[in-house]
């Protein structure tokens, strides 16, 4: 295997030596059918009964519990937003506790936050939401001590971690936050087992407390430290800015295939971030051709969410957390039941013995693409089996033995196969 970790024409003045350590990753199964299998809104920025934006004491415990009651009779999950490097200034501990837990070098959330210098020593200074901080041990005590009264006051299900990936601190007061090297220099450290106990803590407080599950989300764009995550319940990528650029040019193949492609550890899911695009039809279409070949649960922000909720009902009449339902990634062996796809057109599927499959067929180049899709009915235990569109109404599209498809291009179509005789 060749990586090139430098990525860019360099002189290297003096010998380089790279050190690797293995990162053991403890796998557990994949829940199938993602997108419907998690149901999770978070409380956060806006919400005034909590103390803060997005802080961990609840000021108004009636209007939470109001709205835990409301999104579980809807079968959803709330989990209370976290960031792991921010707290709110304003919290009751934070004020006490602001210098012990802050986060040297201080300044290192500055992109698309250019104004946080001003809001924290401005004007208003003790208004904002928050300032970098450690997650050091004494800091996650208090956020499981708080957590843990607001279960018990049935505020909020779970929580939600936001900037989970690790934050280099030279701070050699804080424990596993550095130490002075031979050379004098700091080496800066990175709590990762400090998150871990976060996650593991707050999942026992849930699991405890008998909330709604999932209990755990970790949002983190890129940087998955498994091994920090493992206690979590599903791991979010995205959000990554690729404000107004089509998802498929942005996201290289080999991007979703390391995170999405087979199991690594935890369920993943995905945060959209097509901001300004939104009302768009066709970039959500776009990202969905992308992300419904993994099976990954899609959070309902920044996209077209009526076109992702329609896509979701047709998964769940088809019944994609049913017992009997497979998913099978394009990447697979199985996925060669289906053939007479040119290249750049991809194809994974649900499948359930005897009742059929749901079928992706995702052109990821940007030209229109037809496509005569075969398929081996036996190898999917069917005797025959008819072809429909999942999106218009199921109109039946024709019968095994090649179904003319056509695909616009960067865009997707939903398939459905219906046995009309089963052989098992
Ligand atoms: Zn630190």
């Amino acid at each position: 295997m060749r990586v090139n970790f430098i990525a860019k024409p360099a002189t290297l003045t003096t010998p380089r030596t790279i050190v690797f350590g293995l990162m053991a990753t403890p796998v557990r199964p994949r829940v199938t059918g993602g997108d419907a299998a998690f149901r999770i809104v978070s409380h956060g920025f806006d919400n005034t009964f909590l103390n803060e934006s997005m802080g961990v004491t609840y000021r108004d415990p009636f209007t939470a519990r109001q709205r835990v009651g409301r999104a579980r009779a809807q079968g959803y999950t709330i989990h209370n937003y976290l960031a792991n490097d921010l707290f709110p200034m304003t919290d009751p501990a934070m004020e006490y506790l602001r210098h012990e837990w802050a986060h040297e070098p201080f300044a290192t959330y500055t992109d698309g936050l250019g104004a946080l210098p001003k809001k924290i020593f401005g004007p208003d200074a003790d208004d904002y939401i928050a300032i970098l901080n450690c997650a050091m041990p004494s800091r996650v005590d208090y956020q499981v001590h708080c957590f843990n009264r607001a279960m018990e006051q049935q505020c909020m299900d779970g929580v939600y971690l936001d900037n989970s990936y690790p934050h280099p601190c030279v701070n050699v007061q804080h424990s596993e936050c550095g130490y002075v090297r031979e050379d004098g220099n700091v080496q800066a450290g990175y709590h990762l087992f400090e998150t871990r106990d976060l996650i593991k803590r707050c999942a026992v407080l849930s699991c405890l407390h008998k909330t709604t599950p999932p209990w755990f989300s970790v949002h983190s764009t890129s940087a998955m430290v498994a091994p920090c995550f493992s206690f979590a319940d599903v791991c979010i990528d995205g959000e990554y800015g690729h404000d107004t650029k089509d998802f498929i040019d942005f996201f290289p193949l080999p991007y979703l295939e390391v995170f999405g492609a087979g199991a690594w550890g935890i369920t993943q899911g995905w945060l959209p971030k097509l901001h300004g695009l939104e009302s768009q039809v066709k970039p959500t279409r776009t990202m969905l051709a992308a992300l419904k070949l993994y099976d990954l649960w899609i959070w309902r922000a920044y996209a077209n969410i009526p076109l992702i909720n329609e896509i979701a009902d047709i998964e769940s009449r088809f019944g994609i957390t049913a017992e009997d339902c497979r998913f099978v990634g394009y990447w697979e062996r199985d996925a060669s039941a289906f053939s007479g796809l040119p290249p750049g057109v991809k194809l994974s599927y649900y499948f359930r013995p005897g009742k059929g499959a749901l079928v992706y067929v995702s052109n990821l180049t940007k030209e229109k693409r037809g496509v005569r899709l075969s398929f081996d009915a036996k190898a999917l235990g069917f005797a025959s089996a008819v072809v429909m569109d999942a999106e218009t109404d199921a109109s039946v599209l024709g019968e095994a033995g090649g179904v003319p498809l056509s695909i616009e291009g960067h865009d997707f179509r939903a398939i459905i196969l219906k046995p009309t005789e089963t052989t098992r």
